[in-house]
């Protein structure tokens, strides 16, 4: 099911990435080993909410310390762990360091928060999905009203039928479910009112070009208007200047995330932001 649910649906890969050189092999083989060689962590990127300017959530985003190629950003490596099926090994790591994470900064004396995980196609789609999250939340001894799990629009939009059941199931748990990178797929909009999903994430391709494009800022504003028609919240992603901070405001947009509040920083760190609940530009 996952290798169907591959290939070129997602345009998740880099076309050469999908070339067999020999840098691939070298990184594929290395990636093998990268979680038994604890190489891999989580930096955690602070969740603004507007009204207060306080942090809300934490989104993991994984890092590979390659112990030659320094570190290798995601966008490099998820692709080709989805190829090789070792996303589901690495995503659970992720998804059990992440509500791990998140317990000890509660037990540290932190405010609670939620944190975030991202989770690729294939190990969304596994038939005991759910069942792994209640394991992780039971183990972890995190509250599931603490754990977000963030569903790319394309992901979500693949098939639409499993994807509302599994929604259903992971909000009667408590789980907020959000759904990434929001405006870059092509979503029905008669499926999203479907969807029992918590927020919507505006790509931070939109945010880009705010204020100066007229078209970038219709489209965020468009989407802050008809999310909280439908009774969603609205976060935006990829905020670096006051400027967009000021525009996404004005118009009601709950939360944001990006470069102007902090960028995604080890765990350490996060939590000191955390205890301080002051973020500092950096
Ligand atoms: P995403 O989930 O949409 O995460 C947002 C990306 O934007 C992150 O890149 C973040 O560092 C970056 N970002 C945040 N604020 C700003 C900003 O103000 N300006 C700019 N230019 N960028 C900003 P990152 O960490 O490289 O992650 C890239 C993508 O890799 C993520 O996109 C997500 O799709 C994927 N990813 C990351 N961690 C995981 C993971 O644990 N599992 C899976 N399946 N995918 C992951
Ligand atoms: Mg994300
Ligand atoms: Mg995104
Ligand atoms: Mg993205």
């Amino acid at each position: 099911k996952a290798k169907r649910l591959g290939g070129n649906h997602y345009q998740l890969y880099k076309e050469e990435m999908n070339t067999l050189t020999p840098e691939r092999l070298a990184l594929e083989n290395a990636l093998h080993h990268a979680l038994e060689r604890n190489e891999l962590e989580l930096y955690y990127q602070p969740q603004i909410e507007t009204k207060t300017g306080r942090i809300v959530g934490m989104e993991a985003l994984i890092r590979w310390n390659h112990p030659e190629q320094g570190v290798i950003s995601p966008g490099v490596f998820i692709p080709l762990a989805e190829e090789t099926g070792l996303i589901i090994p690495i995503g659970e790591w992720v998804l059990e360091t992440a509500c791990r994470q998140n317990k000890s900064w509660q037990e540290a004396g932190a405010p609670k928060v939620r944190v975030a995980v991202n989770l690729s196609a294939a190990q969304f789609y596994q038939e005991e999905i759910v069942d792994k999250v209640k394991s992780v939340l039971e183990t972890s001894g995190l509250a599931a009203e603490c754990l977000e799990l963030e569903i790319t629009e394309s992901i979500a939009m693949h098939s639409v039928d499993r994807v509302i059941e599994t929604f259903r199931e992971l909000h009667k748990v408590g789980i907020q479910v959000s759904m990434d990178d929001f405006g870059t797929g092509y979503s029905s909009l008669s499926y999203l009112k479907h969807f029992p999903i918590k927020r919507l994430k505006i790509d931070q391709s939109f945010i880009r070009g705010i204020p100066s494009r007229a078209d970038d800022a219709a489209i965020a504003s468009s989407i802050i208007v008809m999310a909280h028609s439908l009774g969603l919240q609205v976060l935006g992603e990829g905020v670096e200047t006051e400027e967009q901070r000021q525009f996404l405001a004005e118009r009601g947009c709950d939360e944001m995330q990006g470069y102007l509040f902090s960028k995604p920083v080890p765990a350490k760190q996060a939590e000191e932001l955390l205890k301080k609940q002051t973020v500092v530009n950096n």
